[in-house]
């Protein structure tokens, strides 16, 4: 495996980190809420959007994770993990280099089962960030697993009729269309009894019936859109990759997703680590500075040591990606997903507690970081459906033992140990064994 990277790709990587810290920055801090990226309707935000993504496409450096057919430049993920962990430093990084989840995801799904008309109508603006979008699955009463799923569309004439409830739809507020998925025959087996439709946020039937605000937000700033669909119609040809295919477009979608996370959180760590290596040479206590107690060097030690395992585990799933075969590294992303939240959550905290009371504040983005890890251990399925997919994985290759005793029972070993050697043990010339 090689991770290096070659010298004309180092110097975009310099650039973008030049031009995340000190042209896109200082938009997290004017337009702090988890929605403004995704507000169209901010004008001041937008015009100072606007600029910046042309700076960004001047570069060259627009949506990357597209292949070139889509506009992309067809980079592989070994490239994307490096840039991604530059955008991940800030909030509005993703909106600025055109690849804001849950868009890229709803790009990638529309790009790959899309119909000619929905690419015109959908995919290209969201593409050019025009227009932003929402990805609604998860219902009140059931998230990580689909089977519980209620919401239906059922077909009347050249139409689906929709009904039900979702939950937690993100930046609904903002968005030109949604993504339902929804359950389209209720005795199919239950990996084809769903179905994904793209619905036009005007639609007729469709409520918002509030937008829950994550942990961080104040209430008037939720983004995540309890939603009822009352029999809303859509045409036939609204379906996203044919009848009971909803599964199938949803795994699609989400593998992307999370190992760009996973990159982003990268960039996140370092940050919190770097803000923890200034304070600890920047304060004093009992005669000395932070850092010169061993407590202290111990909170440093363990975030760098684990946020090198993380970002090598993520470094090696990209190469995974672009160099084996298609679903090689669907196990090795899961451990991305699980080790995201885990690393993100400890070193945050540690940050968090190094910096005393102003880490508690909401004066630093520690507070931001530290209630972030809890939503990466939740959001695209929790931490413990990944783990029993990664364990299932490592089991179906798994061998039971010969006998009643393991195959590294010493004793049995040390006896073929004592056979394989016999010749050499019993000679009475050990030199010149028989
Ligand atoms: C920030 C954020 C953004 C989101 N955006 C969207 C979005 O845009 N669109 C959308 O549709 N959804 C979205 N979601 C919802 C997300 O997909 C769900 O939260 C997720 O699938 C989990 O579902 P749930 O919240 O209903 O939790 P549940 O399924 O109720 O799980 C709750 C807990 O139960 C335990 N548990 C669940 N399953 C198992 C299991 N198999 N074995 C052992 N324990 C288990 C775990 O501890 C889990 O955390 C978002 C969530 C977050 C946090």
């Amino acid at each position: 495996m090689d991770f290096k990277v070659d010298a004309e790709f180092q110097e975009r990587l310099d650039w973008m980190n030049r031009f995340v810290r000190e042209e896109v920055e200082p938009l997290d801090l004017l337009f702090p809420t988890d929605g403004a990226p995704y507000d169209v309707e901010n004008t001041k935000a937008r015009a100072l959007l606007r600029p910046l993504q042309q700076q960004v496409k001047e570069h060259g450096l627009w949506a990357c994770h597209l292949s070139p057919s889509l506009g992309g430049k067809g980079y592989g993920q070994l490239k994307l993990a490096f840039m991604n962990e530059i955008l991940g430093r800030s909030h509005w990084a993703p909106t600025v280099f055109g690849t804001a989840a849950p868009d890229t995801g709803n790009a990638e799904i529309l790009a790959m089962f899309g119909t000619t008309e929905q690419k015109a109508r959908y995919l290209q603006p969201l593409l050019d960030g025009k227009i932003v979008s929402t990805f609604s699955m998860t219902e009140p009463q059931a998230g990580a697993d689909p089977k519980e799923f209620t919401c239906s569309a059922s077909r009347e004439g050249d139409q689906w009729i929709i009904d039900g409830e979702k939950w937690y739809s993100s930046n609904a507020r903002y968005a030109a269309f949604f993504i339902v998925m929804a359950v389209t025959d209720p005795q199919a087996a239950p990996h084809e009894r769903l179905s994904m439709l793209v619905v036009p946020a005007e639609t007729p039937g469709i409520t918002v019936l509030r937008n829950v605000a994550g942990m961080n937000e104040t209430e008037e700033h939720g983004i995540h859109a309890h939603i009822r669909y009352d029999r809303v119609r859509v045409p036939a040809d609204a379906i996203l990759g044919g009848p009971g295919q909803g599964f199938k477009v949803a795994q699609a979608r989400l593998g992307g997703g999370r190992i760009h996370h996973a990159m982003r959180t990268v960039g996140q760590c370092n940050r919190a680590l770097e803000m923890m290596l200034e304070r600890a040479v920047s304060r004093r206590t009992q005669g000395r500075l932070l850092g010169d107690h061993q407590f202290v060097q111990g909170l440093i030690a363990d975030s760098a040591i684990e946020l090198e395992q993380f970002r090598l585990l993520v470094l090696k799933t990209a190469w995974m990606i672009d160099n084996e075969p298609h679903g090689a590294a669907r196990t090795h992303i899961g451990m991305c997903k699980v080790a995201m939240a885990k690393v993100y959550q400890d070193i945050a905290r540690r940050a968090v507690h190094l910096h005393g009371a102003l880490g508690t504040s909401r004066d630093t983005p520690l507070g931001t970081m530290y209630m972030g890890a809890p939503m990466l251990a939740v959001a695209d399925g929790p931490t413990e459906v990944h783990k029993v997919q990664i364990a299932k994985a490592l089991l179906r290759g798994a061998k039971p033992a010969p006998g009643p005793f393991p195959t590294e029972h010493i004793p049995t070993k040390r006896a073929a140990a004592l056979s394989r050697y016999a010749h050499v043990l019993n000679s009475p010339d050990p030199e010149s064994p028989l």
